[in-house]
């Protein structure tokens, strides 16, 4: 167990809870993972509270737009998804809940369609599968062409408001939640949360609970510039971490190569210019013209993300600049137009015709890996407490994530937990029990300080580290953390203050996390450890905050036999071509992408 030093608070600086309202579960999120949790629970527990910080679709759910991973096909098999996403996690995949991941996910996908997510078909109606780098198999299904996530976020929402009458279940948004609530045996019984509402649901309130399902998503506002929305700030992540429990895996976050770059003063959610562009023929080149990928890796510009991304963020710092560009003018306008029409009339309005100008581009945060630790069921490490989706680090990404595979994961995951809880409440397990104020001198962070968080963790703790710049991130982040806890002590703060010391606080986790472990590995890439090393790194590293308030670190082995069978030097590129694509259109390379198409099961499960 290593103690970092990291100081920790027990809770935001926030005004005492005005009202308090009671459920059997609190479902915090409205996601893929959160939705598909409260639509399950509803029909088995008797209160069900589901609240949400914005509106129901504003999350990552409604941005996915390549599709959902599952073995649809005859020609496919669960051993091949399990095998596939075990190779992207680099050895550090939990073998079983990949098992779950994928043995499940299959009944979780045609129960979705069932509900009404209306999935792309080919001409005689059956369900078109396509194939993403990384798999060995065409099983991704895509909605809309590129809005796989917003079909699948319209049809839990349409499911929702099928029930919104049904008094099982209430449904809050315009609410965030701020901190979780224990008892007197450190067991999670609710939340404190803000809710933007009227009458007597209105400002800081508490909602008590049995137990707490943690779905807020990523943590991609940490850094200055992200694929993820706004509402991505680790919200529950933090939360979690505060209240003592474990959060695994938090260095390994992957990076997006090709994120159009819109100039110094732009943050937080960029837009992406999809690998598909780049499969079309399109390629990087520095201020001077000149192509950099070329003699890098056999794929040259189609290289894995994390390898483009590399090369991206030296050619940047050999040239002094922070963007370099995309050249896609011999493609020609009528082609562009045609085959990438989202990303064309995006890069339009925003002042850059692809057609005619080379577009700026750079990496951005796209995914956390990690996040709050759970077991099988999505059991935390607190009583009481659950995490699911991109919040909880199940085990199924290790170190790094398969393309599409976490929208499964949050669909899967969602299901155990609901059935978990189920049995657990119905079986008197988690009763009602009365929450103790939380002790400690609570933390806040002004809101406008929230780019000196996002521009520390960038330049030292992003894309490649080194001892080096994590040790001046920590230190950076340090300084603010000094702050948080001393100025403005009469704030009681509000949604920007709070997200931006959630994202202060997950930093100095995932800086600390990073620092420790001192190899390259999926979405971890340090350039003074610039190779995997098994010997001494096959391990996750477990966080949490002690009784005293300290970030302390605990590694956990990983069996060696996890090694075996896979071929991970000579692996497929992981994500060449991702889920990214803004066009939905398949790839036309053959090698890396093609389409098939699947009849539906008799009946839907
Ligand atoms: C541009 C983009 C493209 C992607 N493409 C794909 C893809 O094709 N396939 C794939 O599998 N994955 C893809 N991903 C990743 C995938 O979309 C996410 O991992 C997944 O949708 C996460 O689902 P979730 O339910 O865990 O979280 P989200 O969908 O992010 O939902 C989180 C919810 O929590 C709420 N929330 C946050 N904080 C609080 C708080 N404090 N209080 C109350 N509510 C809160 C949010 O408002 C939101 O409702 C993509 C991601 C992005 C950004």
């Amino acid at each position: 167990m290593n103690d970092s030093g990291i100081t920790v608070p027990r809770r935001l600086r926030a005004p005492e809870p005005g009202w308090t309202t009671t459920a059997d579960v609190i479902v915090v999120g409205s996601g893929i993972a959160g939705l598909t949790t409260a639509l399950r629970l509803r029909r088995r527990v008797d209160r069900v509270l589901l609240v949400t910080k914005t509106v129901l679709d504003e999350g990552s759910t409604a941005w996915a737009q390549g599709g959902i991973a599952a073995v649809m096909s005859p020609e496919d098999s669960p051993a091949e998804h399990i095998h596939d996403t075990l190779v992207a996690g680099v050895g550090l995949c939990d073998v079983e809940a990949v098992h779950a991941l994928v043995t499940e996910g299959t009944d979780a996908v045609w129960d979705l369609i069932a509900l009404g997510a209306d999935f792309d078909r080919g001409d005689t109606g059956q369900i078109s599968l396509t194939r993403e780098g990384g798999h060995h198999r065409d099983r991704i299904l895509h909605a809309g062409g590129d809005a796989t996530g917003r079909e699948i976020s319209r049809a839990l929402i349409a499911a929702l408001d099928r029930v919104r009458d049904d008094p099982g279940i209430e449904v809050i948004e315009h609410a965030l939640v701020v901190d979780l609530l224990k008892d007197a045996d450190e067991r999670v019984c609710g939340v404190t949360l803000h809710v933007i509402g009227e009458g007597q649901v209105d400002g800081v309130g508490a909602a008590h609970a049995r137990a707490v399902v943690l779905a807020t998503g990523g943590l991609g506002q940490i850094y200055a510039s992200t694929t993820n929305p706004s509402v991505a700030t680790g919200d529950g992540m933090a939360a979690a971490l505060r209240a003592g429990a474990v959060l695994a895996d938090l260095e390994f976050v992957q990076f997006h190569p090709t994120v159009l770059y819109l100039g110094e003063g732009s943050t937080g959610q960029q837009p992406l210019i999809s690998e598909a562009v780049r499969g079309e023929g399109a390629f990087l080149v520095d201020g001077a013209g000149e192509r950099f990928m070329q003699g890098q890796h056999p794929l040259a510009d189609l290289a894995p993300r994390d390898v483009v991304a590399r090369a991206i963020i030296r050619r940047m710092r050999e040239t002094g600049t922070d963007h370099v560009y995309l050249d896609c003018r011999h493609l020609g306008a009528e082609f562009l137009e045609q085959r990438f029409p989202s990303i064309v009339s995006r890069c339009r309005e925003l002042g850059f015709d692809p057609a005619t100008q080379l577009l700026p581009v750079a990496p951005a945060q796209h995914y956390a890996s990690g996040g709050v630790r759970t077991d099988l069921h999505g059991r935390t490490s607190l009583e009481g407490l659950y995490a699911c989706g991109e919040t909880s680090c199940t085990g199924v990404h290790g170190a790094n994530r398969l393309a599409s595979n976490s929208l499964l994961e949050g669909l899967v995951f969602a299901r155990r937990i609901a059935d978990d809880l189920t049995a657990r409440l119905g079986s008197g397990e988690l009763p009602e029990t009365t929450p103790v104020p939380p002790d400690g001198r609570p933390e806040l962070l002004r809101g406008k300080r929230r780019i000196d968080v996002q521009r520390a963790m960038t330049a030292g703790a992003g894309t490649v580290r080194s001892a080096d710049s994590l040790a001046a991130t920590e230190q950076a982040l340090a300084d603010l953390a000094a702050r948080a806890s001393t100025e403005d002590a009469d704030r009681q703060g509000g949604p920007k203050s709070w997200e931006t010391t959630n994202l202060l606080h997950l930093g100095r986790a995932l800086a600390y996390a990073a620092a420790l472990r001192e190899e390259t590995r999926g979405g971890h890439v340090r350039e003074d450890f610039p190779t995997r090393d098994d010997e001494h790194f096959l391990h996750h590293v477990h966080l949490r905050r002690s009784a005293a308030g300290v970030l302390t670190a605990e590694v956990v082995p990983v069996p060696r036999s996890n090694l075996e069978g896979l071929d991970l030097d000579a692996s497929v590129p992981v994500d060449v071509l991702d889920e990214d694509r803004e066009d939905g259109a398949v790839g036309s390379n053959p090698a890396v992408r093609h389409t098939n198409s699947v009849d539906g099961p008799e009946e839907t499960a």
